[in-house]
């Protein structure tokens, strides 16, 4: 004797008020195979509970990498390692996975002049940690000061800082430009200091250490912001000709050497003739 069908109405409803919209779509069609195929029900209701997880994993890679900001075309796939033969690829592979520097809160630093692919290879970085599963945020490091600023300035910095606790990796690109004179910039100092040891940060900028005084308010913070910052930390020097600057001059030189083919060949036509 076969047990009457459950109502499908009232299983809709409880599939949405539960929120697990992907049984919601595939239950009928999974249903009619398990019963065309005398399916045990717990490998029905494995499989639907299987595509309900991997598509909530997916969702969820796709609200961080929406909250990261990172350019989606700056990845690992479009870097190319071959311009910059002193960043190991072996090693940016094994920051790329996490885990370990990411447990302590140990920081990256990238340095180099403009054009050298900093941005690029830490926002590469910050993709493939997004695909692993963590949160990461990518900031121009004087549009963040602005806003810790502001929040200090309203008395919220406290509870800005521990907004940021949710991002596993938080990249201060251009760390470099951001001025004292133009801002206070202890709230800098006081995000370091508050992720140290806890969260990860990763940083590019075109003046190594010896620049930053520029940065913060008095000698004393600055040597207080490297030391943490260097205490466990990884640091690439990107020490090549501008990306955008080989690039155009690639160009040129192929225009070039394509305006002199074709004066040849017309040369050639030329004398022939
Ligand atoms: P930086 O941050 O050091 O000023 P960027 O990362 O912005 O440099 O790089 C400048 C441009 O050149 C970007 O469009 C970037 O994608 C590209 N680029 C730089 N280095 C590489 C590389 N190794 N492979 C592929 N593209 C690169
Ligand atoms: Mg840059």
């Amino acid at each position: 004797m076969s047990t009457p069908a459950y109502d499908a109405g009232r299983l809709a409803l409880m599939l949405h008020e539960l929120r697990l919209p992907t049984i919601g779509r595939l239950w009928p069609e999974f249903a009619q195979r398990s019963d065309k195929e005398g399916w045990q029900a717990t490998r029905l209701l494995g499989a639907l509970l299987e595509h309900e997880l991997a598509e909530r994993a997916k969702r969820r890679i796709e609200r961080h990498r929406a909250e990261s900001h990172l350019d989606p075309t700056k990845t690992l796939a479009t870097f190319d390692f071959s311009i910059v033969p002193m960043v190991s690829k072996a090693h940016v592979m094994a920051l790329a996975s996490g885990d370990a520097w990411l447990d302590k809160g140990a920081t990256v630093l990238i340095f180099g002049p403009p054009g050298g692919g900093k941005s690029h290879l830490g926002s590469a970085i910050g993709h493939a940690l997004i695909d692993a599963g963590y949160r990461v945020l990518f900031t121009r490091t004087s549009e963040l000061v602005q806003k810790l600023q502001a929040a200090r300035q309203s008395l919220q910095l406290p509870s800005a800082l521990a907004k940021l606790d949710r991002f596993d990796l938080i990249i201060l690109d251009d760390l470099s430009y951001v001025r004292k004179d133009q801002a206070e910039t202890s709230v800098l100092f006081e995000l370091i200091a508050e992720r140290y040891e806890r969260r990860s940060l990763l940083i590019t900028a075109n003046q190594p250490f010896s620049g930053w005084n520029e940065v913060f308010p008095d000698p004393g913070m600055t040597v207080a912001a490297i030391d943490r910052l260097v205490h466990h930390s990884t640091i690439f020097e990107m020490n090549v000709e501008s990306y955008r600057r080989r690039t155009a001059s690639d160009r040129q030189s192929r225009r070039r050497r394509q305006a002199s083919t074709d004066n040849h060949e017309q040369g050639a036509t030329t004398m022939t003739e």
